[in-house]
């Protein structure tokens, strides 16, 4: 391997030249303790920065087997060193005024969730760290400044590589409470199952965040603190004892008076499908990871969904057994989210009233009586609720501030106040009993619940398969361009930031090129999708340099969320 004297001496013979010239760096130098590696070389100052990467042996790195070798604790170390990489280049400075992002270095920085991410990967065989980032290569005007680029690579990066890559430099208390956290919130995933709970939430925990924009925890919120009633003991490995709200399998409701901290709750279920990192004040908050908020999604396509079970002999005479619209109205899109998230796999919806349509969620018996059943086209999420937990084993949680109807079905009734939870379900059956009979009652014979089961067949969209080069941008937090067509994903609020949403763009484009053949359903080619990265890191989607500041790993759940909103979504 050519080392970094031969890069030096490369580098000084193109000082000044024209920018182009630096594409003649793009490969490996053996740097000593590790490997520059230099994956694609910008064509000019202003275009995307050039990805680099360095490579640690294992053995340099020195991280025990123990670390890297299970998946919980491999992540949650990357998650870690990828962090205190950021964080040191940041506090670098560009020294000179250079064009466009010359000689600017950035990297992946992650927000509150503990991802998989290209940024860092560390081979659970045998210790190697790989950190990729981003080096806006030198320049004057439009000449190499490659002097800088040496101090870059010669007198920042290796000082950086030292004291964040390597074990022997790092703060060791902090490297093990990365590692016992991880453990910890293993165990209570674990637990989840054991005791028949689809969530957990640690006394104390911090629900809320910063603002609408930040997700960081907000300063003197009220901590949280489960009822007696509730109440289960964890005891971690690490942590030891824990107590916290345990939330049964079933039907669970939220209730309560307006800005008691009930959606609040709600989100940070919501993203108590990942860890967290320390000092969230979510690390203990954990949701069954098959869990998959549902909300209404007027505008939305749907392609070949059977939403049967909710809706039935619309006017138009519309098959609703396969639904297929560019424009999903509010009843329509919930309907098909609820059923999308149960052929994925889903066994806890997340619903919250505030973003529901009214007209799925619930009828009243006023409503009901006047308009007979036979006569409305919507059998409401009330009527399904019971029989989506006793047939197809799909729990709820259920934020509902303003209806009652919910009452005689729930198993558990939580109301917040002052974001304090209290267990009322007692009080609330013993309410809904007065009122009589729940509205299962007005559901027509012909509507009887069957379980949900349909099997999708897509197939790749030729005229993409067509184009010569099928490009991918990412343009938001939540939608990205394949081709010429726009993504929109904000109906998928789990997603936890802009990389999962290019992960996803490049998802998109593998299995149109490689696994929807005709013959895999949604789900199975999704999941094949998710088996492959996972054995082989998400790099097979990429070649040469990783997109922006790289990939983060995907739930399957996100993964058809994605796939059903493509609008060319083929179905055989
Ligand atoms: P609801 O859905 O019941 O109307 P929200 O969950 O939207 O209420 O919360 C209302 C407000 O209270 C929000 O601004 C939220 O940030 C804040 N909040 C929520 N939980 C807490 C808490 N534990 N401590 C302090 N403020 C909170
Ligand atoms: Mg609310």
């Amino acid at each position: 391997m050519k080392t970094k004297e031969d890069l030096r001496r490369l580098l000084l013979s193109i000082d000044h030249k024209g920018y182009l010239a630096y594409k003649e760096t793009k490969g490996k130098w053996s740097w000593g303790n590790y490997v520059l590696s230099i994956d694609h070389v910008q064509g000019d100052p202003f275009a995307t920065p050039s990805g680099v990467s360095v490579i640690v042996p294992g053995k340099t790195a020195g991280f025990p087997e123990a670390y890297v070798k299970e998946d919980h604790r491999r992540i949650a170390l990357q998650d870690h060193l990828l962090r205190l990489f950021g964080e040191k280049l940041v506090q670098r400075e560009r020294s000179y005024a250079g064009s466009g992002k010359s000689g600017l270095v950035t990297t992946s920085r992650p927000g509150q969730e503990v991802l998989e991410r290209t940024a860092c990967r560390i081979e659970p065989a045998d210790g190697q760290v790989t950190l990729r980032f981003q080096v806006g290569f030198p320049a004057n005007g439009r000449t190499i400044n490659a002097r800088e680029l040496l101090r870059i690579l010669e007198e920042q990066l290796p000082e950086t590589v030292e004291k964040t890559l390597m074990r022997q430099n790092l703060n060791q208390k902090a490297l093990e409470g990365v590692i016992d956290l991880a453990d910890d919130r293993k165990y209570i995933r674990s637990q989840l199952e054991e005791r028949g709970l689809c969530a957990f939430i640690a006394d104390g925990s911090i629900l809320p965040r910063k603002s609408g924009v930040s997700s960081l925890p907000m300063q003197n919120a009220v901590p949280f603190k489960s009822p007696e009633s509730m109440a289960v003991i964890m005891e971690l490995p690490h942590h030891g004892s824990l107590r916290g709200m345990g939330i049964r399998k079933g039907i669970t409701l939220i209730v309560g008076g307006g800005y008691h901290g009930k959606s609040t709750l709600l989100q940070a279920l919501e993203m108590g499908v990942y860890d967290h990192i320390k000092g969230d004040g979510r690390e203990y908050v954990i949701t069954d990871p098959q869990a998959v908020k549902i909300r209404a999604e007027d505008g939305r396509s749907i392609v070949g969904t059977d939403i049967s079970v909710f809706i039935q002999d619309l006017p138009n005479g519309k098959d609703t057994v396969r639904f297929t619209t560019e424009d999903a109205s509010g009843s329509t899109s919930q309907a098909a989210n609820v059923v999308e998230a149960m052929e994925a796999g889903c066994s806890l919806l997340l619903i919250d009233e505030d973003t529901s349509a009214t007209n799925f969620m619930v009828r009243d018996s006023l409503m009901a009586s006047v308009v007979s059943p036979d006569k409305e086209p919507i059998t409401p999420f009330v009527s399904r609720i019971r029989d989506l937990y006793e047939t197809s084993g799909v729990s709820t949680i259920l934020v509902a501030g303003s209806s009652g109807a919910f009452f005689h079905e729930a198993d558990t009734v939580i109301l917040m106040d002052r974001y304090i939870p209290c267990d009322i379900t007692g009080k609330a059956k013993a309410a809904a009993a007065l009122e009589g009979d729940g509205l299962r009652k007005t559901i027509p014979e012909g509507r009887k619940y069957h379980g949900i089961s349909q099997n999708r067949i897509p197939e790749a969209d030729r005229a993409l398969l067509r184009e010569q080069r099928i490009k991918l941008k990412t343009l938001s937090d939540d939608s990205f361009l394949i081709a010429h067509n726009e993504v929109d994903l904000r109906g998928l609020e789990q997603i936890a930031d802009r990389e999962q949403t290019a992960a996803l763009a490049y998802m998109l484009k593998y299995m149109q090129l490689h696994l929807l053949d005709g013959k895999t359903s949604l789900p199975q080619a999704a999941r094949k999708m998710l088996a492959l990265t996972n054995r082989q890191g998400l790099e097979i989607l990429f070649e040469g340099s990783a997109p922006g500041n790289g990939l983060a790993q995907v739930r399957l759940a996100e993964l058809c969320g994605m796939l059903n909103r493509f609008r060319n979504l083929r179905i055989k």
